[in-house]
């Protein structure tokens, strides 16, 4: 009898229990209508309530709601005042768009490897990496759990760099016992439905700087220092264009949604931190798998589960494991295939082999499904489905 679906026996779920998820509740969907019924659709009293909601929740002074997370890099790049000739150091175990915004405003990305226990930017290999044309560092919080902003922010205080920090996993995690998105020089988060909060696409800057964030907010609004809802205050016509911009306003009732998002951000984190616990719990006796490292200075947001795979005690490679629980119809992942690998930035000229931490961890990885709205018995059929899919392979 087979004892895996893979081999044909009946998976552990009938239906694909995804990775990631919104939660959406009848308070946030009210909250979308509302303003559908108003006058305002766009550029509202709803992008400021949420921009000011956000800015207290993160601690920061100040918070610039834009279209999305990739958008909210791209400002942090342009507001630095990136160009052709300037480099940015950029983690290669991350999203593309962690490294894409640097090649928007014409920068060059030089990437650094990652520590081998958080997977996070080794600030060590940071400071190797610097040259004359250093300009910022785009750190990544990876998995949600903050990257070492004290030693990055040694580093770019010693050599007049900017830190750009992309919190897309880590709304609500903290650092030293401060919430996330005012320990950087910019923050950028994302509202992507498998985020912490969504607002189906969005994000948002988060800076202590109020020169930054006036020319963030023209930046997202085709370089022109007044919306129209100023202008409609104010009585006038006049607008001007001082630099280029983009369109890269968020909805009103984007906003909307995002602001009854984020009421239930504490509630959801819990929820997250409750899963990682169970899986923590359930994994830590199996030595084929090597569970997440928390560091003991900063609380994670939970943004992804990643075990790493000890291929030493396994039969087989991280692909047959990876399709052995897509099988069982657990919808596992891999976060991520190093950015340098992509053809894209092969083509480029990035090399293979610069990276080794990243880039062996990266054969190893997997994904376990994490989201607020999963119930009890979605935690243990991925824990079902682990087990018995490593007590299979068992060297
Ligand atoms: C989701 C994500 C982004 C991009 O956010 P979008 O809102 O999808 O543009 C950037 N960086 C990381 C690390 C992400 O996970």
């Amino acid at each position: 009898m087979p004892k895996l679906a893979i081999d044909g026996a009946r998976p552990v779920r009938s239906k694909m229990l995804p990775y990631g998820r919104q939660t959406l509740d009848e308070e946030d969907i009210q909250s979308v209508i509302h303003v559908l019924r108003s006058d305002w659709l766009t550029t509202g009293p709803n992008v400021d309530a949420f921009e000011k909601a956000f800015a207290k929740q993160t601690g920061a002074k100040y918070a610039v709601a834009v279209s999305n997370g990739t958008a909210a890099l791209h400002g942090a790049v342009f507001a630095t005042g990136i160009g052709p000739g300037d480099e940015v150091i950029v983690p290669p175990m991350t999203f593309a768009a962690s490294a894409n915004c640097v090649l928007y405003q014409g920068g060059t990305v030089v990437f650094a490897d990652i520590r081998p226990d958080t997977l996070a930017l080794d600030p060590g290999r940071v400071e190797a990496a610097i040259t004359p044309r250093t300009r910022a560092i785009v750190t990544v919080d990876y998995t949600g759990q903050p990257s070492d902003l004290e030693e990055l922010n040694q580093i770019v205080e010693r050599h007049q760099l900017t830190l750009i920090e992309d919190a897309a996993h880590s709304l609500g995690a903290t650092y030293h016992g401060e919430p996330i998105g005012s320990m950087a020089d910019f923050s950028t988060f994302s509202f992507h439905p498998v985020k912490h909060i969504t607002t189906g696409e969005g994000g948002m800057i988060t800076t202590n700087d109020y020169n930054i964030s006036e020319k963030l907010r023209m930046f997202r609004n085709h370089g022109i220092t007044k919306d129209h809802h100023q202008r409609d205050i104010i009585g006038s016509w006049l607008y001007e264009m001082g630099g280029l911009g983009y369109n890269y306003r968020l909805t009103d009732f984007q906003c909307a949604l995002g602001e009854s998002q984020l009421k239930k951000l504490q509630e959801r984190l819990s929820r997250r931190r409750e899963i990682a616990g169970q899986y923590t719990q359930a994994f830590d006796s199996m030595t084929e798998i090597e569970l997440p490292t928390i560091l003991s200075d900063r609380e994670s947001a939970w943004h992804l589960y990643v075990i790493c795979l000890d291929l030493k005690q396994l039969r087989i490679g991280r692909a047959e494991i990876f399709r052995a629980l897509r099988a069982e119809n657990i919808g596992v992942n891999v976060h991520y295939i190093p950015v340098p690998w992509h053809p894209y930035y092969q083509n480029l000229g990035y090399i293979k082999g610069q990276w080794p931490v990243a880039e062996s961890i990266y054969e190893r990885i997997i994904s376990l499904p994490i989201w607020s709205g999963m119930t009890d018995q979605d935690v243990n059929d991925v824990i079902e489905a682990v087990s018995k899919v490593i007590h299979a392979y068992r060297d």
